[in-house]
């Protein structure tokens, strides 16, 4: 064994795991990159670390107090990113998909500084809405109040965001005083504790409000109960196994997922090749099949265009993704990366395989690729691969995820037909429609709305502003219903008060303007 045991952080100590571990190799070079473990830790103490020693430390702070440790963090970060830049290389990405993780994830986290100094309230607690009179004497009144729970919050994060998934959902809980348990996927875990160092090394977090597991979780959902709270991302296979947990079906642990997503984007039928929408559609298909090779589970995955369009939208792609120059990151004029693993890609051959059955190639070849400044077969290495599926009612394009470079392109007849086949999908993180005409647009959010947590309407007038399909902001809710998970992140200051817990308190006006005033701000 050449790599080294990675070290997980906990209870305020770097500690490696003992045996073997699994080996993570170098998404491009295949060399051993680390061994991850975490058997022979104490978890147990990792959970009273976190509730004993985070969690009033946490709470110790006001709202401004925990926002000022945000900014800190991000600055942290921010200030060591060529770092994680370099790390993240190793995994396969290029620095065009590091401005989607790395400065993504550090972009997350100074909005939220900012959303917790500007939208928090001075103290600890959160009075909601307007006192409810619920007596004709106004003797009797009642306040919804939001206050932290004693638990902490475990993170269960997927491979591909190694940086923005844990601070994406760090920043609420931080902001909430619940301390976070950070476990990252094994495959990038590197990326994810060498990030944790930084802040470790920076001194910018309360003891106890950050700690990691490198490796399995073990038994960690046994010690979980109703104070504490899971943000689990991945698949929707495991998202099922953790939900159907007794620690979440007994013990009502506050659980949520964001799982796969066959995520949708449409061109209207007035976009015909001499509009600028159908350069925009192209370019977006394109830029979302590539960056981070596909590796992102807001992708456009199923792409409808207008039956008439079918062609020139295909060959149009087809002309761009010819121009995608597949090798190691940072190579000479190397635009796309590789996947994670070959063990990914396998996955995602076989996804493409299933994907063609229902179709044909019109883009790539899933078993050869011309690779720059490394081995095509070492390296987890993937043409782009575009499928063109003439008849939109075969099930696999709105059932199977190729999770890589990977989309399908599809006609459509009319807008009512469209919206049965979108909503095929079962629920999706994002979609987006690409159009000039205000009615077709008004047709397919509507219809598409509730099948959907986020929408992107793309034209003329806000493309230059426009930060794409794929990308989730901050301020704006995270999540799809349904094969999607079904939960919600970001939002704002959504995602805080989906931390805090909400209490109806019923008393005399006077008793309750005196609880949640001066009162409230004490421990
Ligand atoms: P995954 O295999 O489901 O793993 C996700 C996380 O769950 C990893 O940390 C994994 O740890 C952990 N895990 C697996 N089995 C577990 C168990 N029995 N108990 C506790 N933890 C367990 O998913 P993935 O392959 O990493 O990620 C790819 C998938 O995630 C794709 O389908 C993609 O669409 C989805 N995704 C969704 C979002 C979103 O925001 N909705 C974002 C990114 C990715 P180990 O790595 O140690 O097994």
């Amino acid at each position: 064994m050449t790599a080294d045991v990675l070290q997980s952080w906990v209870a305020g100590q770097w500690r490696g795991g003992d045996g073997d571990g699994q080996l993570v190799r170098d998404a491009v070079t295949g060399e051993d990159v680390a061994r991850v473990t975490s058997a022979g830790l104490d978890l147990a103490e990792v959970a009273r670390y976190a509730r004993q020693v985070g969690g009033p430390a946490l709470r110790g702070l006001d709202f401004a107090g925990r926002a000022g440790v945000l900014k800190e963090v991000a600055a942290a970060l921010d200030a060591r990113k060529e770092e994680l830049y370099d790390l993240s290389a190793r995994a396969g990405s290029t620095r065009r998909d590091c401005a989607v993780d790395v400065d993504g994830g550090i972009g997350t986290t100074f909005v939220y500084a900012s959303i917790g100094r500007k939208g928090l309230p001075q103290g600890r607690i959160v009075v909601e809405g307007t006192q409810e009179q619920l007596g004709k004497a106004r003797t009797f009144a009642g306040q919804h109040m939001l206050t932290s729970p004693r638990g902490l919050a475990l993170q269960v994060n997927a491979f591909n965001f190694p940086i923005w998934g844990m601070l994406e959902k760090l920043a609420p809980a931080l902001l909430a005083g619940v301390p976070t348990v950070v476990k990252p996927a094994t495959q990038t875990s590197y990326i994810t504790a060498h990030a944790v160092r930084i802040l470790d090394e920076a001194g910018v977090l309360p003891e106890g409000a950050l700690q990691l597991i490198c490796g399995s979780l073990g038994d960690f959902f046994d010690l979980l109960g109703g104070q504490d709270h899971v943000g689990f991302t991945g698949s929707a296979a495991t998202a099922s196994l953790l939900r159907s947990h007794a620690a979440v079906t007994s013990r009502s642990v506050r659980f949520n997922a964001e799982a796969d997503s066959l995520n949708f984007s449409v061109l209207g039928p007035d976009a015909g090749p001499d509009t600028p929408e159908f350069d925009l559609f192209v370019k977006e298909l394109v830029r979302e099949m590539t960056v981070k090779a596909g590796q992102k589970c807001t992708a456009i995955r199923r792409a409808f265009v207008p039956a008439a369009l079918l062609d020139d939208v295909t060959a149009a792609a087809a002309g761009r993704l010819s121009k995608v120059v597949v090798g190691a990151p940072g190579a000479d004029g190397v635009t796309m990366g590789a996947l994670v693993s070959t063990a990914q890609r396998d996955d995602v051959r076989g996804a493409v395989k299933m994907l063609a059955a229902a179709g044909r190639i019109a883009f790539g070849d899933p078993d050869r690729v011309e690779v720059v400044g490394a081995d095509a077969e070492v390296g987890a290495f993937l043409s782009p691969v575009l499928v063109q599926v003439t008849d939109p009612d075969r099930s696999q394009p709105h059932e199977v995820e190729a999770f890589g470079p990977v989309s399908t392109l599809m006609p459509y007849a009319d807008t009512d037909g469209l919206l049965d086949l979108i909503a095929r999908g079962q629920g999706s993180l994002a979609g987006s429609v690409v159009s000039h005409d205000p009615d077709f647009v008004r047709e397919v959010v509507l219809g598409a709305a509730p099948f959907h947590g986020r929408l992107l309407v793309l034209d003329r007038d806000d493309a230059g502003e426009s930060t794409g399909h794929g990308i989730p902001m901050p301020q704006l809710v995270h999540g799809g219903p349904g094969r999607a998970g079904g939960g919600q992140e970001e939002g704002g200051l959504r995602a805080v008060y989906g931390h805090l817990q909400r209490t109806a308190l019923q008393g005399s006006p006077q008793l309750l303007a005196f609880v949640l005033g001066n009162g409230s701000n004490q421990e």
